[in-house]
């Protein structure tokens, strides 16, 4: 970015993340999620330490939450109130890890008797996505109870805080203590109370986060009593004295561990799931396991907070702008987040459809780099109003495609450019016309034997969810397609050892292997070898619902309309598209040509299942969420599929079982909503064997 764009784009997100933080702290009404809402924070806060020339005193990333509401009485903290920096990634958590070392090196290090910080013990607690709450007790009562407001002062909140029944009103031991904590709200309460909201029309709380700031910023205590706020206390951000006669504390807590102890033997309610990790490896385990199951807990856990568990070096270390040095929110994967759109490209799929593909600034999103996402259409392109340049809040939960949610107009500079759907493209080949396809929102190319389309088809036709030919990958089908070697799918299965010899990259071994592959796939699936002639709106479901029902090939290829749309699961525009596919004289001569080389094994052939014998798995309805470890997705649902089963992207009433990999996605949540049982991978890799 040149450095008039630079000072641009910084002006530009200090504004939108300052209205943000409007909307969520004095509002509690966020319009974007957090995850989106920090990557904005991010890309200002990395051009402000890149651009130190750009940074001012009233940038949001100098500054701690939002200015207190009116109508409270204000309360100056006693205890400065921080916020911390964020890490996304192992390896921003292992940064951390060398950065405090090295601190702690400069510091501490005189002494030659001194620690080595080989190990630093590091306290990991769940970061509950709650309201921050400051309690200050005098003789074991509470004085007053504050929230953070703009980390200076907060608002006095002591009445409501007193409705909170986790929250003693007087502790077991009668110390002067300020303490820190997290008032929540359970997803059950929370769900109960917009339901009330819709009832009577009021306008709904976005999150369970928002809610309790919400109810704990009402004036009438009596409304916060009825909502049933709940807390957890964290810190001890101020306490002398003794307590216990003074054994407990001799010399009074040396670190986290002992502050969490302590705090609950006086009473507060304590999140019991913290661990002390030896190392960094440990903590990034727990955070690992928690990201997995942080879904299961009544309230909400957006990451781990991870602190320095000695207080000395707490002390060493110290503060730097608006966070502790030695601590960290290791933040969990976001779903959402933001990023750029470079470009907009118009993509000739294998069925000669275009689909507008938005290039982005590469992403990390759900755990891994995302460069490209679908704008699938002209209308969606409209429906979000999508430009060059602008700024999107991009979505991945867990195992569903990149999709651009919305565009972040506020971000736009008015030198973004508008998307022209173009009367031609040149890589449909002939004179470039396209059509719209009658009754959809898409558009094709004319020409339906463009070179592109063609290549696109070979592609699909060698990959995994088809023939799956191994050492056959895009690469080798262009070398064999630009020599001349293949022009259709039954080229493949003529290929002889010379032929691939003379291409560049071959040699004698190579060649042997991708023959013995080529001559291993003719025998193929029937529900394989439909996937694989890329017919329109035909994937991998349909071609199995195909096979089902037909059984064979010979059968498929005279399939009636009327026929093909009784079988639930196929509408009208796949019936048509299924008998346009096997009209086509060109098409059947690809087919008859196809099949004088291969051999399509009938359904029935499948052994299991024309054996007679019946698997738990038979007539079962499974849908697969995450990452297997012993088997990919495919031959999960190859197998589920040989013993009778059947897969279905979506969890519905009619779901049997959820199998669940590592970073299940949003499938288990809507599996644990509508009740449908959800299976690890060991048992069901039990019921495949039974
Ligand atoms: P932060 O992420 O810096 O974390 C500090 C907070 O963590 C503390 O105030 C405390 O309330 C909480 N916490 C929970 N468990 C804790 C524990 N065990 N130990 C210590 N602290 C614990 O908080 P912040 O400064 O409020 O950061 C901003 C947060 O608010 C981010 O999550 C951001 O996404 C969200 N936000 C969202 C929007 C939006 O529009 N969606 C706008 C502004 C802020």
């Amino acid at each position: 970015m040149a450095p008039e764009e630079v000072k641009n784009r910084v002006k530009k997100l200090r504004m939108t993340v300052e209205r943000h933080n409007h909307l969520y702290y004095v509002l509690d009404q966020p319009e974007i999620e957090d995850s989106a809402y920090d990557a904005l924070f991010e890309e200002l806060w990395k051009l402000e330490e890149k651009y130190p020339e750009l940074k001012t005193k009233t940038s949001p990333t100098q500054r701690v939450g939002g200015e207190p509401l009116e109508k409270f009485k204000k309360v100056q903290h006693k205890v400065s109130q921080w916020s911390f920096n964020d890490a996304f990634t192992e390896d921003d958590m292992r940064d951390f890890d060398k950065r405090v070392k090295k601190f702690l090196k400069v510091l501490l290090l005189k002494n030659p008797q001194g620690p080595t910080f080989e190990n630093i013990e590091y306290a990991c607690e769940l970061k509950i996505d709650g309201l921050k709450i400051v309690l200050e007790y005098k003789k074991g009562e509470i004085a007053v109870a504050a929230t953070r407001g703009d980390g200076v002062i907060g608002e006095d909140v002591t009445n409501n805080i007193k409705t909170i029944s986790s929250i003693p009103l007087k502790l077991l031991e009668p110390v002067d203590i300020i303490v820190e904590g997290e008032v929540w709200l359970g997803k059950e309460n929370f769900k109960k109370l917009n339901k009330e909201r819709t009832k009577k029309g009021e306008t709904l709380f976005a999150n369970p986060r928002n809610a309790a700031a919400g109810t704990l910023r009402q004036l009438d205590p009596k409304i916060v009593a009825e909502r049933n706020l709940d807390s957890f206390i964290y810190d001890v951000a101020r306490f002398q004295g003794e307590a216990f006669g003074a054994k407990f504390l001799r010399p009074p807590l040396r670190n986290q561990f002992e502050e969490l102890q302590f705090l609950q033997k006086i009473g507060f309610k304590v999140n019991n799931n913290f661990k002390l990790c030896k190392n960094i490896d440990e903590v990034i385990s727990f955070w690992k396991e928690w990201g997995k199951k942080k879904d299961k807990e009544d309230y909400l856990i957006d990451g781990v907070v991870v602190k320095i568990n000695e207080t000395k070096y707490q002390k060493a270390l110290g503060f730097t702008g608006k966070a502790p040095r030695f601590a960290i929110a290791f933040k969990f994967p976001a779903e959402q987040t933001t990023t750029v759109v470079e470009d907009i490209v118009l993509q000739v799929g294998r069925t000669g459809v275009l689909t507008p593909v938005a290039h982005l600034r590469p992403t990390l999103v759900a755990g891994s780099t995302v460069s490209r996402a679908t704008l699938h259409n002209e209308d969606e392109i409209k429906r979000l109003d999508v430009r060059i340049g602008d700024t999107v809040i991009l979505q991945k939960a867990g195992d569903v495609i990149p999709d651009i949610v919305s565009v972040v107009k506020e971000m736009r500079t008015g030198k973004e450019k508008e998307f022209v759907w173009p009367k031609k493209v040149a890589d449909c080949g002939g004179d470039g016309s396209i059509e719209r396809i009658s009754g959809q929102a898409a558009w094709r190319c004319k020409n339906k034997n463009s070179f592109i389309q063609k290549k696109r088809k070979l592609h699909h036709f060698v990959s995994k969810g088809a023939f799956n030919i191994d050492h056959l990958g895009p690469k080798v089908v262009d070398a064999l397609l630009e020599a001349g070697l293949i022009s259709d799918y039954a080229d493949i299965f003529t290929l002889k050892k010379g032929d691939l010899l003379n291409l560049e990259r071959f040699a004698e071994k190579s060649a042997d292997n991708l023959l013995q592959s080529i001559e291993e796939s003719k025998k193929v699936t029937l529900p394989r070898f439909i996937v694989g002639l890329s017919i329109p709106n035909v994937g991998e479901e349909t071609a199995y619902l195909l096979s089902k029902e037909f059984e064979n090939i010979e059968r498929l290829k005279e399939a009636k309309i009327e026929r093909l749309e009784k079988i639930e699961g196929i509408g009208p525009i796949v019936a048509e598209s299924i008998v346009n596919w096997f009209d086509d004289k060109e098409n059947q001569k690809i087919l008859n040509k196809l099949l004088k080389q291969i051999k399509v094994l009938n359904y029935e052939s499948s052994p299991s299942i024309s054996s007679g014998q019946k698997s738990s798995i038979f007539g079962k309805v499974f849908v697969l969420t995450g990452t297997l470890s012993s088997m990919s997705r495919d031959e999960a649902k190859e197998k589920i599929r040989a013993l009778g089963g059947d897969i279905s992207s979506s969890v519905s009433k009619e779901t049997d079982y959820v199998v669940a990999g590592e970073n299940p996605g949003s499938k288990y949540e809507k599996a644990q909503e509508l009740g449908v049982e959800i299976i690890s991978e060991t048992f069901f890799q039990n019921l495949l064997k039974s």
